[in-house]
């Protein structure tokens, strides 16, 4: 379908609203994370948001729900409520709301019927219902599912309102969004906002913060807010153009250097990538690969790896070693170290990252052995005390972290630290080896 579907008129955009359709929603079965992932879509467009809202599936309150919104906003997104079933309501809603009839669409139909044909269903007479759709309108293509989309338009106050209708199911939803609908928004939204994303690892929120205290007191295009997650920092930069069709994002780019500045080799991305993203491409792009050995991480770090698309390339396994025997038998650690040192200790973490690295024969090995709670503690090493090490070519290192929290928390921030040993370790051997750094771009 072309951005400029002749279906649909030209008029701009300014403003959106959610509106999410379902009584799973509102009975906390479901989280809404459609209006989540559609609203930054939207910011992304510079299309401005200043409400949301969820009803259940009931007509009446979908309907005063949609005429609110309407009053307020030139586009609103209905999701959910596509379904072939009786109370799933969007579409009639929607219709008679804007008073655009809904028509049966022959090739939809025939889409749906080849649809269940395909996959040796039965197609029962509901699923004719989802083939009805508005005329005049435009009919967003579902290619995961049944449901098609679709755009109408209506007028409040003088304005031309779009309504737009998306499936409830993320994997259809967020397709259909972005192949069909995104475009048809693009060449209608009025202003333009660009962000770019600088992640940090190694430093809490209120330092960091503090550390960019004048460009956030100062800001006002591009504005600048911060974001923190487990054991991670990350600064949303964001320009706003006026006129779409300006392109100097000089400002932009320049506020995101005088953060790499300030931050140095605590940034770890200027871009989407993830921490263990960016140490998976560290280590692809080197050739080098990695093997862990774990115990109060019980193979959460392994995961991490496991998790990344790929990771076969670098991630060679991993040994869990939470029973003090396992240490022994498996990676072969003396138990009289143990027994001197403690499980929980300097000695016992290198013990276990060099023995990791030789039994799995990987370039890099990484391991932890901690205190997770929330029990085990004592008063010197209290819940939350953690070593984490690395062995290398060029040696062994151990870091002791004291952390705070409950259990899976100590867990995770601790897979965040470890990471993060191993970007260092691989960064300091491409300034060594003379690698180019892989650097993050922008978006
Ligand atoms: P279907 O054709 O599958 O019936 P639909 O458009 O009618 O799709 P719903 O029946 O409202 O969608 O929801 C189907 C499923 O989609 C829900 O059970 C839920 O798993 C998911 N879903 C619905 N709305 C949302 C939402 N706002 N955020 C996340 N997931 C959602």
């Amino acid at each position: 379908m072309s951005p400029q579907a002749p279906e649909l008129p030209l008029e701009p955009i300014e403003s959106a609203e959610i509106l999410a359709i379902g009584t799973e929603l509102l009975m906390g079965q479901v989280t809404n994370t459609n209006a989540s992932w559609l609203a930054r879509r939207l910011a992304e467009l510079g299309i401005v948001s200043y409400y949301q809202t969820v009803v259940g599936d009931n007509a009446d309150r979908a309907r005063r729900a949609l005429e609110t919104a309407l009053g307020r906003a030139d586009l609103v997104i209905l999701t959910g409520g596509l379904g072939p079933t009786e109370d799933d309501i969007s579409m009639a809603v929607a219709s008679e709301v804007s008073q655009v009839p809904l028509r049966l669409n022959q090739a939809e139909w025939e889409r749906i019927q080849g649809f269940f044909l395909r996959r040796g269903r039965r197609v029962s007479e509901n699923n004719r219902k989802q083939a009805l759709l508005p005329d005049p309108g435009v009919v967003l293509p579902n290619d995961n599912g049944t449901a098609p989309g679709a755009i109408m338009t209506t007028t409040r106050g003088g304005r031309l309102r779009y309504i737009m209708l998306l499936p409830g199911p993320p994997n259809e939803n967020r397709p259909m969004f972005d192949r069909y609908a995104r475009p048809l928004l693009e060449v209608r939204a009025r202003h333009r906002l660009v962000s770019a994303y600088v992640r940090l690892t190694g430093i809490g929120e209120s330092d960091a913060e503090q550390r960019l205290a004048d460009l956030i007191h100062g800001q006002t295009n591009p504005t600048l807010a911060s974001y923190c997650s487990t054991g991670e920092v990350a600064f949303r930069v964001t320009q706003y153009f006026a006129d779409r069709d300006d392109n100097d994002q000089s400002p932009l780019d320049a506020m995101v250097a005088e953060i790499r500045r300030r931050f140095g080799d605590l940034v770890y991305e200027v871009g989407d990538r993830s921490l263990a993203q960016v140490v998976m491409d560290l280590l692809t792009t080197n050739g080098l690969t990695v093997a862990t050995a774990e115990s109060c991480t019980g193979g959460l770090l392994a995961d991490a790896f496991v998790a990344l698309p790929g990771a076969s390339a670098s991630f060679l396994g991993g040994i869990i070693a939470y029973d003090n025997r396992l240490k022994t038998s498996l990676l072969g650690l003396d138990p009289d170290l143990l027994a001197r040192e403690g499980a929980v200790s300097e000695a016992t973490a290198l013990a276990m990252a060099t023995a990791a690295r030789e039994r799995l024969g990987s370039d890099y090995a990484l391991a932890v052995t901690g205190i997770a709670g929330p029990t085990g503690g004592t008063k010197e090493k209290p819940v939350g005390t953690v070593w984490i090490a690395l062995a290398s070519a060029a040696g062994t290192r151990a870091r002791l972290l004291s952390l705070g929290g409950a259990r899976t928390k100590i867990r995770e921030t601790t897979v965040v630290y470890c990471l993060d040993l191993l970007r260092h370790a691989l960064l300091e051997r491409q300034h060594r080896t003379g690698f180019a750094e892989i650097k993050g771009t922008c978006s």
